[in-house]
């Protein structure tokens, strides 16, 4: 069984965004760049999934500038077999990419796809959803257990107030949640093999997707600052204050 995770190359999540004085996006000057979490979490399933001898192969792929070829190297040396990098420049949303990942599902005929829930660059939460649609595939999103038995998927999802088990028949679309698992560091050996595994590049545009993008971005805004606190004197003050200024009790 083949597994096709699809991965973005977002700013790491550790880095204070800055956004840009025109407003149009942020900065992504000399900003450190990271595999998306829970696409890591993506490749540590479907690697989980062939240790355990129900995958046979784990395919990254990633659309984007050259840059993303840096990401498929981190998912290669997670586990991943083999990477495709689909190369352009443009500046996708989603429906292109699910639309590109479609056409590479046709190609590649995985039996699950295991993508991140959402991106957390754009916080979309699209991607997964628009793939099943397209390739009429069936979905598990927002999932926290994954457990594959013959040709059906098992799927935990994380819903409001708690859980929810569907299953699917494969092949089938999955989105990962927060807690299907600790995704595992890169070991040196591991990485130093990873750059001797297979890496493909094709031109995005050669798949005959339309890829001039039908959502731009009007804005871009930093939240507002906090303000500073201030010391009240009594709880009787607290209360007053918590009445009339904050309007919260
Ligand atoms: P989104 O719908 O943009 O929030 O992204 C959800 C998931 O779709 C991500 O976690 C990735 O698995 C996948 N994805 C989004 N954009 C890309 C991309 N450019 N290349 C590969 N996978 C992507």
């Amino acid at each position: 069984m083949k597994i096709l995770v699809p991965v973005k190359r977002v700013i790491d999540y550790n880095v204070k965004v800055r956004v840009k004085a025109d407003q149009t996006g942020v900065d992504l000057a000399n900003v450190k760049m990271a595999l998306n979490p829970f696409c890591e979490i993506a490749v540590e399933e479907a690697v989980r999934l062939k240790e355990a001898g129900v995958a046979t192969e784990v395919v990254a792929v990633s659309i984007g500038a050259k840059a993303v070829q840096e990401q498929l190297r981190t998912a290669l040396a997670l586990g991943a077999d083999r990477a495709i990098h689909l190369e352009t420049e443009h500046n996708l949303d989603s429906l292109q990419v699910a639309k590109l990942l479609a056409k590479l599902v046709e190609e590649e005929q995985p039996k699950l796809v295991i993508l991140g829930k959402q991106a957390i660059d754009s916080d979309n939460n699209q991607t997964g959803q628009m793939l099943a649609a397209l390739t009429g595939m069936g979905q598990g999103t927002f999932a926290s257990k994954v457990v594959v038995d013959g040709d059906k998927v098992q799927v935990t999802r994380e819903i409001d107030g708690g859980l929810q088990t569907v299953e699917l028949s494969l092949p089938a679309v999955v989105s990962t949640d927060l807690r299907l698992n600790e995704p595992r560091y890169a070991s040196l050996p591991n990485i130093m093999k990873a750059k001797k595994k297979p890496l493909d590049v094709k031109a995005a545009d050669s798949l005959g997707v339309n890829l001039d993008s039908k959502v731009s971005t009007l804005k871009v805004t930093a939240p507002p600052s906090r303000k500073g606190g201030v010391i009240v004197e009594s709880v009787a003050e607290l209360v007053e204050k918590l009445k009339h200024e904050a309007k919260v009790i």
